[in-house]
């Protein structure tokens, strides 16, 4: 069979770049123009300019570092969780979040899901912290992942993190300016990590994360942390990484920042394109969380027949991409040694066999968008 050209991509990094050619450009060449390459003016002003946009009350300080992956491993840093301690998460998520874990010498817990939110079952966490499975370290901190745009059911996490004394950290890679009962995700819990990677709901060119936190000693000791444990130059008060953001990125985000807003509201117009699409239609729209404002970094849907889907969507020159096919404790890296809750994981491996993400960035046109719909209804 002669497949089209994708005509739709599922994601697009140039595009994004494109929109905003002149100003990222100009930044980029600010940035070169300044000899100053790694931690200078670019990015103290992204953090705060994203400290702002973030807000929270107390107001978020903001800590710039090379990707979300060090951002959440430089939190646990600075809460002092390493070895000795467990953090439970999800399966269902990047890979990157329980690497973070491990990459402290900290042991993951891995609960499932929600099928319907597909983010952290909250009953299995207050169980989990009530009665810890035999044979771990005791739970020092629960990673929320809010994930493909949406709060986690963050009240009740957060309820069994405070009666049991653990810290609840945010994992806002994929969250950027979603809301719960309009309170921005990434302030609610003691820390969030934000990832920035070129596909993220706002994306630098390479790799680049950034945290925040409204406790002020912790985020001058994560900033520490990030650069060798230096308080001041050549002293390392404490053991630290090296984990920067350079300038160049820290420019362009700088740039990006002012259209974050908008280009969510973007693709909650796309989002609500494709609702209507489906109506009506054998594949159901994704769950709204009641009190949630989404951000769809993914638009996702799920069905048993998926590479059926996958299949007549690409023949109708649309790309389409799956936000996980394989759950982390299915890995072969982590197979069999990371351990799961009571429950095991059902959920999570039913929803990696049948999740599909749609075209989903900002910048799809409206001849896009209406392809892609015009496909949804021939379901
Ligand atoms: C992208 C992502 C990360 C990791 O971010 P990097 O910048 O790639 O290190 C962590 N968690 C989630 C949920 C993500 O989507």
């Amino acid at each position: 069979m002669n497949l089209p050209d994708i005509a739709v991509p599922q994601a697009d990094p140039g595009a994004g770049y494109r929109a905003q050619k002149s100003e990222i450009d100009a930044a980029v060449a600010r940035a070169l123009q300044s000899g100053w390459y790694i931690l200078g003016a670019e990015g103290a002003a992204f953090e705060s300019e994203f400290a702002a946009w973030l807000g929270g009350d107390p107001p978020a300080r903001a800590v710039g570092c090379a990707n979300g992956t060090d951002a959440l491993v430089l939190i646990l840093r600075g809460l002092g969780i390493g070895p000795g301690c467990t953090v439970a998460t999800v399966s269902h998520t990047a890979v990157a979040t329980v690497a973070a874990i491990e990459m402290c010498g900290a042991t993951p817990l891995l609960l499932d899901i929600d099928p319907d939110t597909f983010t952290m079952d909250p009953d299995e966490l207050a169980a989990v912290i009530e009665e810890p499975p035999p044979g771990l370290p005791p739970i020092r901190a629960v990673i929320a992942v809010h994930l493909y745009g949406q709060a986690c059911d963050l009240a009740p996490m957060l309820d069994a993190c405070r009666a049991g004394g653990v810290a609840l950290i945010e994992d806002c890679a994929q969250a950027h300016g979603a809301t719960l009962e309009g309170h921005k995700l990434g302030t609610l819990g003691i820390a969030a990590a934000f990832s920035l990677y070129p596909t993220k709901n706002l994306g630098a060119l390479g790799d680049a994360g950034i945290l925040a936190t409204p406790d002020p000693a912790l985020a001058e000791r994560i900033a520490a942390i990030r650069q060798y444990g230096w308080k001041s130059r050549y002293v390392s008060d404490m053991t630290g990484i090296n984990s920067r953001l350079d300038e160049m990125q820290a420019a362009v985000l700088r740039a990006r920042l002012p259209r974050l807003d908008s280009n969510n509201a973007r693709r909650r117009e796309i989002a609500g394109a494709y609702d209507a699409a489906l109506e009506g239609g054998p594949l159901a729209p994704p769950t709204r969380r009641e009190g949630a404002a989404h951000v769809f970094h993914q638009y996702v849907v799920r069905t048993r027949d998926r590479d059926a889907l996958q299949g007549r969507l690409r023949a109708a020159g649309i790309g389409t991409g799956i936000h996980y096919p394989v759950p982390v404790h299915l890995q072969p890296a982590y197979r069999g040694r990371v351990p799961l809750g009571p429950a095991g994981c059902t959920e999570t491996e039913a929803a990696a066999r049948e999740v599909l993400s749609l075209p989903m960035f900002p910048e799809l046109t409206e001849a896009q968008v209406e392809r892609v719909c015009a496909a949804l209804r021939d379901l």
